[in-house]
């Protein structure tokens, strides 16, 4: 199964992947992690890569599209895997039809978690850290006993300046800015479906779990 996880930040992709990896048995491949396991086997693509970060810069398409056509290319991609952070454009996703292509493969779907925006909104706005600990909660899914104070240490809790409506605003907007062409490039070639993120997780993972059925 080849698939391609797409979602918005605070959607739940990282708990929809968990789980898809542990039932499915397909390697979940971030470009994070990509990245990092190019870079330690030192690989010439690793060590371009490496360059660039070091530099502050961002990686060239070549070298991500390299790597990543390197990264399929492993024996634990066999029966398939699920990306997660690529592609991120047209041109991208362009250059992962031509590798799968190129291995006689290609994508069975796209998956993107859809949230509502004001869902969204609740949810990266409602994070608080204790001062003190670094305990993390959330005001609506996990409060503290008492409000303000950290359960396990009794520190003050706070929001993030990240985590602050307008900048949670502005960072969704981008996002959804950004993702539009893409969704559009995958619907366009028959592969994507809209998963409805607003459920809670339990019946997100059934939803993909039963559009995979007849996969297995
Ligand atoms: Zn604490």
């Amino acid at each position: 199964m080849n698939l391609v996880l797409m979602g918005l930040p605070g959607a739940g992709k990282g708990t929809q992947a968990e789980r898809i990896v542990d039932k499915y048995g397909i390697p979940h491949i971030s470009t994070g992690d990509m990245f990092r396991a190019a870079i330690k086997e030192g690989t010439d693509l690793g060590l371009k890569a490496k360059s660039f970060m070091d530099a502050g810069n961002l990686v060239p398409d070549n070298v991500t599209i390299g790597i990543v056509n390197e990264r399929l290319g492993k024996s634990d991609c066999q029966n398939g895997f699920l990306l997660d952070g690529f592609p991120r454009t047209v041109a991208q996703a362009e250059a992962l039809e031509k590798i799968l292509s190129e291995m006689n493969r290609s994508i069975n779907y796209v998956l993107n978690i859809d949230v509502d925006k004001e869902q969204l909104m609740e949810r990266l706005t409602g994070r608080r850290i204790c001062k003190q600990c670094g305990a993390t909660y959330h005001v609506m899914f996990n409060p503290p006993e008492n409000e303000g104070v950290c359960d396990k240490c009794g520190g003050e809790l706070y929001q993030r300046e990240d985590d602050n409506e307008k900048t949670v605003k502005t960072r969704l907007e981008v996002n959804i800015e950004q993702s539009k062409p893409l969704l559009a490039f995958y619907a366009e070639k028959g592969y994507l479906r809209n998963i409805d993120g607003n459920q809670d997780i339990k019946k997100v993972f059934n939803d993909i779990d039963q559009l995979f059925g007849g996969l297995r």
